[in-house]
Order: C-alpha cells, then sequence, then structure tokens
C-alpha cells in the first residue's frame, strides 16, 4: 500500500472523486496531523474505509526522542522495514521589538532538520552518518512525513511557521525525484504550506543535480558543503571531490537562480590545523567572489573514533572576520544538540537499546512532549 504522504494534491485530485475530496484530505492530514482516516466528518464512513485499503499512514513512526540542554530535540524515526532515521528539531530563541508598543517580544524560530537517505554513500571523513555507508534512500513520503510527525508531537499549530533544512542522513542530491517531490508536497498551501524558500537543501557537491534543481526553479534555498578550498584537501574530506572539483561545484552555483532577498549558503566545516589557517580565509574569499554568498563556519563535532579535532574558538572568529572583511556575510554555526550526539554530522540513526520501547512510545504522547511545549514558553 502506497503512503499518502508520496501524493502530491494534484495526483490525489486525480484518483479521487470528486476532486475536492482531495482537498479536504490534505487538511485533515496536514493541518491536523490526522494519523488514521477514522472520524473524518467531512467524509463518509464507506469512503474513510476505502481510503484506509489504499494510502497508509504510518509511514514514520516517531519511536524515541532526546532533548538536549539547549531545547534540541533530535527524534528516532522507524520507516515501515523498521530501519531508522534522526530527525532534529532545532529552537532558536530570538527577541524582537515591538516598535509601536516599544516592548521586547520573544518569539522562537524553528528549523527541523530532515534525513533523507538512510545513510549515505558519500563517506566524508568527518562524518558520523557517512561512516557506516549507505542503505536506501527514503520514499517522497517519509521525507514528508518527518516534518508531519515532528509537528505534531511537537504540538505545534497548523500556523506555527517552520524551516527545513534537509541536512539530516543522508545527501539530498543523490536522491533527486523523492527530494524534489517531497519539497512540493511540503511547499502546498494547502497541506504544510512551507514555502520552497524556507526549505534549504544541503549538499556535498553532486555537480549535474545542482544544475537540474536549479533548472526546476522552484525557489528552494541551496547550502554547499564545500569546507576546503583547494581540491586535495577537498578530495580527503569530500571524496565526491574527485569526480565533482571545486570548480564544477563553483560553476553550477553560478547558474542557480537565487531570490533577490537571498544568497547562496557555502557551509564551512572548520577542522583544527586543516582548514582554518587566515590563508584558507583568503582563498575562499576569491572563489566567492562573483557569487551572492554567504559563508557558515561549523565547528568540527567530535564523535567516538573521529579522527578531527574541533579548531579554537579564537581560529574560528579570526577567519569570520576575515570573510566579513572582504565584505561576505559570514556567521559561526551554534553546535546545538551536542550532548545528545544531535550535531550536525553526529547522527547515526542507531536504535536504542532500550527493554521498555513500548513505554518510552506511549511517553513521547504524553508528559516529554508537555515538557518540550514547556520549555518553549518558559
Ligand atoms: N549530505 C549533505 C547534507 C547532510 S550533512 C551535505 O553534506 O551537505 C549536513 C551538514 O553537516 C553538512 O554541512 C556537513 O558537512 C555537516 N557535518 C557533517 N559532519 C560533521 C561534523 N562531524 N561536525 C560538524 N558538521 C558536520
Ligand atoms: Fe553524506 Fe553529508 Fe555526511 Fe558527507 S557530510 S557523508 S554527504 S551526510
Amino acid at each position: 500500500m502506497d503512503s499518502f504522504y508520496s501524493y502530491s494534491l494534484s495526483e490525489l485530485e486525480q484518483l479521487l472523486t470528486p476532486k475536492f475530496k482531495a482537498k479536504q484530505l490534505y487538511n485533515w492530514i496536514y493541518k491536523k496531523y490526522k494519523p488514521n482516516f477514522n472520524n473524518m466528518s467531512n467524509i463518509s464512513v464507506q469512503e474513510c474505509r476505502k481510503l484506509r485499503h489504499s494510502y497508509s499512514l504510518d509511514t514514520v513512526t516517531m519511536i524515541d526522542s532526546q532533548i538536549s540542554s539547549d531545547n534540541t530535540i533530535k527524534f528516532l524515526a522507524q520507516l515501515k522495514d523498521g530501519l531508522v532515521v534522526e530527525s532534529v528539531a532545532l529552537i532558536m530563541a530570538e527577541k524582537k521589538v515591538d516598535e509601536v508598543k516599544q516592548r521586547v517580544i520573544r518569539s522562537e524560530q524553528i528549523t527541523f532538520c530532515i534525513s533523507t537517505q538512510v545513510g549515505c554513500k558519500m563517506a566524508c571523513s568527518f562524518c558520523k552518518t557517512g561512516e557506516a555507508g549507505w542503505t536506501r534512500d527514503l520514499s517522497a513520503g517519509e521525507i514528508v512525513a518527518q516534518v508531519v510527525r515532528m509537528k505534531e508531537h511537537m504540538r505545534l499549530g497548523e500556523k506555527k511557521m517552520v524551516n527545513i533544512v534537509y541536512m539530516g542522513m543522508g545527501e539530498p542530491l543523490d536522491n533527486f525525484d523523492n527530494l524534489t517531490k517531497a519539497v512540493d508536497i511540503i511547499a502546498d498551501s494547502y497541506g504544510l504550506d512551507i514555502a520552497h524558500r524556507r526549505q534549504t537543501v544541503s549538499t556535498s557537491g553532486l555537480t549535474p543535480n545542482i544544475l537540474k534543481l536549479g533548472e526546476l526553479n522552484t525557489g528552494v534555498q541551496l547550502a554547499i558543503s564545500l569546507h576546503a578550498v583547494t581540491d586535495s584537501l577537498r578530495d580527503e574530506l569530500v571524496p565526491l571531490n574527485k569526480a565533482y572539483n571545486i570548480n564544477s561545484i563553483i560553476d553550477a552555483v553560478k547558474k542557480f537562480p537565487v531570490d533577490r532577498r537571498k544568497k547562496i549558503l557555502f557551509e564551512y566545516l572548520v577542522i583544527k590545523d586543516k582548514n582554518d589557517d587566515i590563508e584558507d580565509a583568503k582563498k575562499l574569499s576569491v572563489l566567492l567572489s562573483g557569487i551572492d554568498a554567504k559563508v557558515n563556519l561549523i565547528y568540527f563535532n567530535p564523535f567516538p573514533g573521529s579522527m578531527y579535532e574541533r579548531p579554537t574558538q579564537k581560529a574560528m572568529e579570526r577567519f569570520k572576520f576575515y570573510i566579513l572583511s572582504r565584505g561576505i556575510f559570514c556567521s559561526i554555526r551554534q553546535s546545538k544538540g551536542l550532548d545528545i550526539m544531535a550535531a550536525c554530522g553526529q547522527l547515526a540513526g542507531k536504535k536504542v537499546a532500550s527493554p521498555s520501547m513500548h513505554e518510552r512510545r506511549k511517553e513521547i504522547g504524553r508528559g516529554f512532549y508537555k515538557e518540550i511545549a514547556q520549555r518553549r514558553q518558559s
């Protein structure tokens, strides 16, 4: 049986009569997070029975979750074949000033970090996900369902805006068709309504698919995991570079359509004594000239058995200020969720060896998410 979450609205409209039933279903499933076809007041009992036989909704089950000291939540999402991936919710507190009422409004920005594959083929030498290799691609429905279940578990109302980054497990552009379909389904205004410009696809540099994504011209944001300014170092860090080198990535990026208000994001993982020198910063600024770019510096996050070291804060700051001095926007990514191994590159998709999984599942439905809600409000 196919996952309901794999169907675009127009596909459903072709399959269902009358056509408007598709929009009604989108409303139940994506705005009310209904996990089954029961008690849908505007859909008949017979119709619900038919739907139950045609489409599945148990595509992804959140079987565990952990909350870190900085309120990052790591979910363990189980797929129907028993495999698991991780999805992370990052909550950034923001303070905005209401100019009219002259007071500070506390708000929050929520970003979901979504997985696109079980494992990854790219074998980057600094990445926990790459260590174990690739098992399979996620279907479009499995990508979409992570978002639905996270919104549901976090008790986020349908209007609560979230951003999506495809920076969980896997190389999104290596699963191109399912990824692009999922992005469109997630953006549908009758469903989750998370616009393309709120979704960022991060890639280790699959040049042909960067070009393909650009040709679709959907408005989705692009992030390039660059990490090195010479091919020799990049070959070591990101083996895919041997097939698509730095110049080929830069050429593809130059062809990528960018919204006037947005920029292409270049992620640069900083590793002590490898790529944290001011000479690297200089080369990076030259490489990015002529591109509407912003740079995000990421501290290397260690994991058991990793062979690199975290850079010093001083080296990070020095790198950042050099890039800024060249007129390129640059920020340092706050590593969130480090204490629960939910930070960038630490996702492994391990099942927790807990004998009381059933209990944990019940807990997910109750107290645990109250705690999240309370923490979000405090
Ligand atoms: N495969 C895609 C998206 C998933 S990886 C990509 O590589 O872009 C998401 C981000 O995590 C990438 O920028 C990646 O370089 C970063 N990352 C991987 N391992 C890391 C580690 N050990 N410490 C910090 N960031 C890491
Ligand atoms: Fe795959 Fe991205 Fe990890 Fe590289 S950094 S192994 S591309 S998930």
